[in-house]
């Protein structure tokens, strides 16, 4: 019986040493969802594998997605049926492997006079769509007439609107598909650390990789970690570690930068997802999500540094732009944005490309030092990412005479799944609520608890005091107490940001509990006051970064 990693940011320091005194199988650099699936696919073919992550787990991209797990109906339009096939097909998958995180989402495609999709167009295309995606009966596409439209979404224009395309996708929340997938893998016997930065790499006398030098960004010390193979998926910094390594040749990255903005669902209350035109061309999503609507997204050329993207003033402008001539009734201004984000797409560079015709298919590519670096891909497709990454390992391995297992990723159940289907899901989620009602919880909030941590929400709810005044805080503290105990939560930012997404769902409930959250960490972890202080101005300057735009640029 394989041992497994404490997650818990209070055996780190155990857990660094223990890593220096292994040799791995496989180290995976980048804890984005391409690094976990990593994980977890070589770990269940019972390779030692550890996992490197520089900032938080999924602090890259993975944590500023549209969050959804979709076939990419935009992709059909550049004739790349091969990834709306695998993505597709993928969907379902995912969603049974944790039913509880990948929700079943309709979409709403409006056909409006002069748009990027007519109705014979959107009819057959969305066909195509079901059928390389094997997509069930009962969800199939349904094309609808203007009235039927405007019923499933009032807010669209009665004017040039004639009718909508109507179909099914899946709704996620991609920092915690990515931890969750970690966890797994940790179930497996891999290891997972975050905030380790691997600087360079260690070669053998042939040349060949066999280790990493990596800074803890939380200690500052050096260490050394050996193993026999490397994977570099570091997303956006892919093409950072091929320099490192000196094989930065051949296929280089495309950066390409994606915001979305966060608005109160007062503010703009589509009653369901909507897949929408934009005057330039482009399409893009506006999402209902609990208590707010979030709107992307942009697709813009980026050369700047990958560690500082912002949304910027332009970027929000756009998507305020693009809501308010979709929906007439509605006229959204900069002040109504209560949170935000901005993420890069590690896209392969193509000659004569635009940022948005970019494929998004991932490609692998092995140095003459071995080193492995896998790049491009989506969300939904991180397990046969996952695959064809260790599968360039199990080949490796295979001509030394040793065989692995193959693939079985389609079959592991990602932690916090106790359910066969959805239906348990909603089944579960209104025992939680039956739970909290009560003590003054509301049903969207148990909700809110399910869909993030799954069957977990029984740990939680036992960490509660249900007599305690103020029961927000308390169910907020559980939900702390869990995070730090079994998600290697190190900070807050950890916390509102990734764990829980409440930086940019639920606003109000950071800037409203962030003291008490800053004492908690202070009597758990031990830590100084100037770290305290330290954490006060990022968690600060984060509030700011992401819900404050300046609305006198906007006027000028
Ligand atoms: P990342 O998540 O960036 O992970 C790489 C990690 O490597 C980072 O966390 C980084 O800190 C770490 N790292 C870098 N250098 C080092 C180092 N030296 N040492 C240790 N660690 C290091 N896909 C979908 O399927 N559905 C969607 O709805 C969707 N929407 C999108 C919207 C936007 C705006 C964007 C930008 C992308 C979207 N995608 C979507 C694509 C998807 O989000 C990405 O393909 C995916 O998240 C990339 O994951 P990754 O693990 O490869 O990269």
């Amino acid at each position: 019986m394989k041992k497994v990693q404490s997650f818990s940011a209070l055996h780190r320091q155990d857990e660094l040493r223990s890593i220096q005194q292994e040799r791995f199988d496989l180290i995976v650099i980048g804890g984005g969802i391409t690094g976990a699936g990593i994980a977890l696919d070589a770990s269940s073919r019972g390779l030692k594998t550890l996992l490197l992550e520089k900032g938080d787990f999924s602090s890259g991209t993975s944590s500023k997605s549209t969050k959804l797990i979709h076939g990419g109906l935009r992709y059909l339009k550049q004739f790349d049926f091969w990834l709306v096939k695998e993505v597709g097909t993928e969907r379902a998958i995912v969603h049974q492997l944790a039913p509880h995180l990948v929700l079943p989402e309709k979409m709403l495609l409006p056909l409006i006079e002069g748009g990027s999709y007519g109705k014979w167009l959107t009819s057959f295309g969305l066909k195509i769509y079901d059928l390389l995606a094997q997509v069930t009966e009962e969800d199939r596409r349904q094309m609808l007439n203007k009235e039927e439209a405007l019923q499933k979404e009032p807010l669209l224009p009665d004017e040039g609107l004639n009718g909508a395309g109507y179909y099914a996708e899946y709704r996620t929340d991609d920092s915690r598909l990515t931890i969750e997938i970690i966890k797994t893998s940790l179930n497996l016997g891999a290891k997972a650390l975050n905030y380790m930065e691997v600087e360079s790499f260690l070669y053998d006398s042939q040349g060949k990789v066999c280790g990493v030098n990596v800074l803890d960004l939380h200690t500052e010390e050096h260490i050394e970690v050996k193993a026999d193979y490397i994977i570099n998926a570091a997303g956006p910094w892919v093409d950072q570690l091929r320099t490192r390594d000196g094989s930065r040749k051949g296929k280089q990255l495309h950066l390409t930068k994606g915001v979305h903005l966060v608005f109160p669902h007062n503010k703009l209350p589509v009653k369901q997802s909507v897949y929408f035109d934009v005057p330039d061309g482009r399409m893009i999503f506006a999402i209902p999500r609990g208590r707010v609507t979030y709107v992307g997204t942009t697709d813009t050329d980026y050369t700047g540094d990958p560690d500082k993207v912002n949304t910027e003033l332009t970027d929000a402008l756009y998507l305020i732009a693009a809501v308010n001539n979709m929906f007439p009734a509605i006229n959204l201004q900069l002040e109504d944005i209560e949170s935000s984000w901005a993420g890069l797409r590690p896209l392969i560079h193509e000659e004569g490309k635009s940022a948005s015709e970019l494929s998004r298919k991932d490609e692998i590519f092995i140095s003459d030092s071995g080193l492995i670096s896998i790049a491009g891909g989506k969300l939904t497709g991180y397990r046969k990412m996952a695959e064809r990454a260790v599968n360039c390992v199990s080949k490796s391995i295979a001509e030394k005479g040793i065989t692995t297992k193959p693939c079985q990723t389609d079959k592991i159940p990602l932690s916090g799944n106790a359910f066969k289907d959805f239906k348990e899901v909603s089944a579960y989620a209104n025992q939680v609520y039956n739970k909290l009602k009560p003590i003054g919880i509301s049903e969207a909030k148990a909700w809110s608890l399910v869909t993030t941590y799954g069957a977990q929400a029984d740990q939680i709810l036992d960490g509660m005091d249900p007599k305690a005044e103020d029961v927000q805080w308390q169910l907020l503290k559980a939900e702390l107490e869990f995070t730090l105990k079994h998600e290697m939560v190190t900070c807050p930012a950890d916390f509102f940001i990734r764990r829980t997404g409440k930086l940019y769902f639920d606003i109000d409930e950071v800037r409203k509990y962030l003291e008490p959250v800053l004492s908690y960490f202070r009597q758990k972890l031990e830590v100084p006051p100037e770290t305290i202080q330290k954490w006060e101005k990022e968690m600060q300057s984060e509030i700011q970064r992401h819900s404050e735009f300046n609305p006198e640029q906007y006027t000028s």
